[in-house]
Order: C-alpha cells, then sequence, then structure tokens
C-alpha cells in the first residue's frame, strides 16, 4: 500500500505544485505516494460558501469555522482512516527529521491548512489534530508548510532516492550536520578538493567527514550536540 496524503485546503490548485516535479514529482507519477487536495470552501455556508467568521472575544482577522472545517474532515476522512491528522501551525510540534520518519513509516497523513488567524480550537480537539510547525516564524497559509511536510516524507519512500544510503547518512540523521561535499574538477579557481578525498584510503575519508561534520555541528549547531535525537 503507498503513502497517501489528503490536504484541506482553501486553495487545491496549489497542489501538486513543487511536489509535481523532480524526486517527489516521479514517485507521484509511479504511484509510489498519492496526493488528494481537497476544497475547504465546498462545506462552505450559503451562497458565498462561507469558511470563516470574526474572533469571539474580538481582536483582527478571521478564524476558520468549527464546523465548516470539521465537516470538510468528516468528508475527506473516514472515521476508521488510520493516518495521523496534522494541522499546520506555528504553535505546534517542531517537524523534526525524527518525526518526518516516522510519518514517512505510516500509512500516509491528513494535512489541514489553516488560513487567516487560524482555525477554531474545538475542531482541533474534536477531530483529534496533531498542530505540527515548520519553524519559528509566521506564514499566511499552512499550504506551504504542508508541501514541506510531504516533500520531507516522500523522499524517504522506499524506491524514491537512488542510494539507500543517501538516506541515513544525512544533516540530524545523527543530530551532525553533514560533511562538505565536493566533485569535479579537481581545482577549481585556486581552490583544490582536499587530499584525503583523492586518497582512495577509505578510513581516511570516512574519518575527515566525521571530524568536519563534528566541526561544523559544534560551529553552527552546538544545540544538536547537547540534545538526544529528536
Ligand atoms: N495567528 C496565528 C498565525 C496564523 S498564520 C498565530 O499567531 O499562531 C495562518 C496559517 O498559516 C496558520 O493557521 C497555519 O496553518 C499556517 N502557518 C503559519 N506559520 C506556520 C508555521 N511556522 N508552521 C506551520 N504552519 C504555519
Amino acid at each position: 500500500m503507498s503513502f497517501s496524503a489528503t490536504i484541506l485546503t482553501l486553495y487545491p490548485d496549489m497542489f501538486p505544485g513543487p511536489l509535481g516535479m523532480s524526486l517527489s514529482g516521479d514517485a507521484l507519477a509511479r504511484g509510489v505516494w498519492s496526493l488528494e487536495a481537497r476544497n475547504i470552501r465546498d462545506h462552505g455556508l450559503g451562497r458565498h460558501r462561507t469558511v470563516d467568521d470574526t474572533p469571539a472575544g474580538g481582536g483582527p482577522g478571521m478564524v476558520l469555522r468549527c464546523d465548516v472545517l470539521g465537516a470538510a474532515i468528516d468528508d475527506a476522512v473516514p472515521a476508521d482512516d488510520p493516518r495521523p491528522k496534522l494541522l499546520m501551525s506555528p504553535r505546534g510540534k517542531p517537524l523534526t527529521q525524527a518525526y518526518v520518519r516516522d510519518l514517512a513509516a505510516g500509512p500516509g497523513v491528513v494535512i489541514v491548512c489553516g488560513r487567516f488567524e487560524g482555525v477554531d480550537e474545538r475542531v482541533i480537539e474534536a477531530r483529534g489534530l496533531q498542530e505540527v510547525s515548520i519553524g519559528d516564524y509566521v506564514l499566511s497559509g499552512g499550504e506551504m508548510a504542508a508541501m514541506i511536510v510531504l516533500d520531507a516524507c516522500v523522499r524517504l519512500l522506499p524506491g524514491v532516492m537512488g542510494k539507500e544510503a543517501s538516506g541515513t547518512e544525512e544533516s540530524f540523521e545523527s543530530n551532525r550536520l553533514e560533511y562538505p561535499h565536493y566533485t569535479r574538477p579537481r581545482e577549481w579557481e585556486g581552490r583544490p578538493i582536499p587530499d584525503v578525498l583523492l586518497s582512495g584510503n577509505h578510513a581516511m575519508i570516512e574519518r575527515w567527514r566525521r571530524e568536519e561534520s563534528e566541526r561544523i555541528t559544534r560551529e553552527r549547531r552546538p544545540d544538536l550536540l547537547k540534545t538526544g535525537r529528536d
């Protein structure tokens, strides 16, 4: 069974967008994963298919209505659907490579994309939505955040990446940032490729890469060295 993604959004035409190209696009065409984007507005109210209203208690902006979003979720996702239901949200659990790995190992995801000020709290509770953040900044909508979650998951699905190893040696997989890469030409603008990489001595190459990995992590992300995985 392939990884299946259902997106609930006010802008279904944004999908597959960039996910229809390159690695994820090829995998989509080959049926390694599937994507369905549903329009929340199909469940909007009245002649104008209204989906939002003013916040209770006052304040700026609009809030996605719980009745509209609840109906959209219920229509798209059967009660016994085993997939986790995510809500893209700046106050959610931070997206990490460990979390991505867990999602990619499962049957797929349902992703709700917020807009405006966000969504009515009651639908988050009632439908058991897991709030997920892609970082400490605020986007105007959850669609691009959802694409990031899917891009990160899809590249880990079996048969998507050329070499199995390229998924496990990368940044974050062992709480280290990746070592530097080089390719031809051997010298460029007076800058040579480090000798050790051309030595053919695989033990030395591995040691150099491990040391570079640790140096770069210490310099740029010392927090990764302190915390455990995730
Ligand atoms: N008022 C909200 C921000 C709303 S932004 C707050 O202060 O928390 C509108 C929508 O964009 C959100 O509902 C969410 O779906 C999406 N979004 C914005 N920033 C995000 C982030 N860092 N990660 C994931 N989704 C985000």
